[in-house]
């Protein structure tokens, strides 16, 4: 996809801050650190449109990014973060609960997983989150640049087993710093657009 535009809109706390012009949402999703403002910023041609390295788990709002003015990208706070306390936790499911529920817009949620390790007990509750709730679910195992090419297809089975992925979701690897796995998602996205 070419992208001509880029406008971040608003970080949003609750439903009534949603944009309401109809437009379709995807969303992402990723434990701290997996490199989702890194993938962001790669889909998007950007270097700093997503800010990498956020104080991790401090965010706990949905920041909406316009592309094209034909869609969203909805940059969901990073999980899996220790230093959290039990009540950020509570108020960021029940955010994602909320989001989840109320947004007719959402069209998929992309799922951010590190490539070289098993997905984690954090990224397997998230999936299921995401599965309860019959969203269609894109996973992409990112930081691929860091696995041999000949262990990549071991690795990404590694993945499918662990999350336990849906026949009908579809995986990408991905890597923000070669660009590899950029127009296979672009492609997947706009399926879902
Ligand atoms: P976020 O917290 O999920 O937004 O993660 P960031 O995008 O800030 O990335 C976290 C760290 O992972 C940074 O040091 C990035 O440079 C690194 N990183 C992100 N994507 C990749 C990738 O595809 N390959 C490699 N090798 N490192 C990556």
């Amino acid at each position: 996809m070419k992208i001509n535009q880029v406008e971040f809109i608003i970080s949003a706390v609750q439903p009534s801050q949603y944009p309401k012009d109809g437009l379709p949402e995807i969303a992402l999703a990723g434990r701290s650190n997996v490199g989702k403002s890194s993938l962001i910023n790669k889909l998007c041609n950007r270097k700093n449109i997503a800010r990498t390295s956020q104080k991790p788990g401090k965010t706990q709002t949905l920041n909406y990014y316009k592309i094209n003015d034909k869609f969203y990208f909805v940059d969901v706070p990073g999980y899996g973060y220790a230093k959290v306390s039990k009540k950020e936790k509570q108020a960021w499911g029940r955010m994602l609960e909320t989001y989840f529920t109320t947004n007719k817009q959402l069209k998929a949620v992309i799922q951010i997983v590190d490539l070289r390790h098993p997905p984690s007990n954090d990224d397997q509750q998230m999936y299921e989150f995401l599965k309860y709730y019959e969203i269609p679910t894109i996973i992409v195992a990112t930081k691929a640049d860091k696995i041999p090419k000949g262990k990549l297809q071991k690795h990404q089975k590694i993945v499918k087993e662990v999350l336990n992925i849906e026949p009908n979701d579809p995986i990408t690897l991905f890597s923000a710093h070669s660009g590899f796995g950029k127009d296979e998602l672009w492609r997947t996205i706009s399926q879902y657009l």
